[in-house]
């Protein structure tokens, strides 16, 4: 597949090395109505198990792609039911490592507009209603509770949310799973019968790590979801076959597909992972003040990840900071000589998000 990428002038050296080692082989735009065709469920054998009627059933509609993520079409032709309970599990686990992100831009899944509620209730985001515009309701449980900061002279206020415990090797059994999905029937068959054995089973560890590196590039602009598949050329040798990238509201997700029969030849000779440099389908102009920071994480861990969270990021005007209105719902009263208490906010309401301005992939 030939797509012009961009990326920013610090990530130049490594852009170019890594397209002279890889190409795209897939571009999944995730919500756009590309419906499959699905096979006859006495016809479809399971890619993951390799069962088929009548050892197991098809009667679940299976995704290729998490629902959660907003992908509403694309299901799957060889997830039998028993697979697919698995694979829910992961997607939960995928589900609770981006915390309120999905409420807050109001990502529609199964659940039209998600909610989110941090453990115990503490802070509560919810899609809602004001004066007839759509908006998003922030609330905290205590105003007490020191999560939330502001500095009204920069104009900046801070929400810390406590995420739900995840386990990093489920998310990152979801992510295969994903890409297991999108690599042909053959190739899976052939090359990937220890990566199956790994997603389906808890006895199996990867000793060389479970490697997930990424970038996230700011909260002003967030991308439309979309998923790329990479293959390495041939005549590349040193390098690990696959690479699948998720791009998802402002993070990029990049997972060197591990366990490749042919990759397994050369695990003896220090098979490389190639860094994913943070690449745009969008031109420079886009890219230009993005504010790239890179990760690397180690998803090997099984046990959940507990004292994780996410800080919320407000930016406001520092003149509209200033002139503030109090405005009470029940009374409906307004009080226009109001100054904002930081201390004593219990709900936010954002409407009018500037910059839905998403990073558009395929101009
Ligand atoms: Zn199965």
């Amino acid at each position: 597949m030939n797509l012009e990428s961009f990326t920013s002038r610090e990530y130049a050296v490594q852009g170019n090395l890594f397209r002279q080692n890889y190409d795209l082989k897939k571009l999944i735009l995730i919500g756009e109505d590309s419906r499959t065709s699905l096979l006859p469920k006495d016809k479809r054998v399971c890619r993951f198990c390799g069962q088929s009627m009548p050892n197991t059933t098809f009667k679940n509609k299976a995704h290729l792609i998490p629902e959660f993520l907003g992908n509403q079409f694309l299901l799957s032709n060889f997830e039998c039911d028993v697979c697919n309970k698995l694979f829910g599990t992961y997607e939960d686990q995928l589900s609770k490592m981006f915390g309120p992100l999905r409420s807050i831009f109001q990502v529609a899944g199964k659940t039209k507009k998600p909610t989110f509620k941090s453990p115990g209730e503490m802070v509560r985001i919810e899609s809602t209603e004001f004066y007839d515009k759509e908006a998003v309701s922030l609330t905290r449980k205590d105003v007490t509770d020191n999560l939330f900061t502001a500095n009204l002279e920069e104009g900046q206020m801070e929400l810390t949310v406590h995420l739900h415990p995840f386990s990093l090797n489920k998310v990152y059994k979801c992510f295969l799973k994903m890409a297991y999905s999108l690599l042909p029937a053959e190739t899976i068959a052939a090359d990937y019968k220890h990566g199956l054995y790994y997603i389906l089973h808890n006895d199996m560890k990867i000793t060389a790590g479970c490697r997930v590196t990424g970038y996230s590039v700011g909260k002003n602009q967030i991308f439309k979801p979309h998923l790329m598949l990479f293959e390495r050329k041939a005549g590349s040798n040193q390098v690990f076959i696959h690479y699948l990238i998720l791009y998802f509201l402002n993070y990029i997700y990049a997972v060197p597909v591990p366990l490749n029969l042919k990759d397994l030849e050369r695990y003896s000779n220090q098979i490389n992972a190639l860094n994913y440099p943070p690449l745009f389908l969008c031109g420079k102009n886009e890219i230009e003040n993005l504010p790239i920071q890179p990760f690397y994480y180690d998803f090997a861990p099984e046990e959940p990840q507990k004292g994780q969270q996410q800080v919320i990021e407000m930016n406001f005007k520092k003149e509209d900071l200033q002139k503030t209105v109090s405005f009470n719902p029940e009374t409906k009263e307004m009080n226009a000589e109001a100054v904002l208490n930081p201390e004593t906010l219990k709900r936010i309401i954002i409407m009018d998000r500037e910059n839905d301005g998403f990073i558009l992939p395929l101009k």
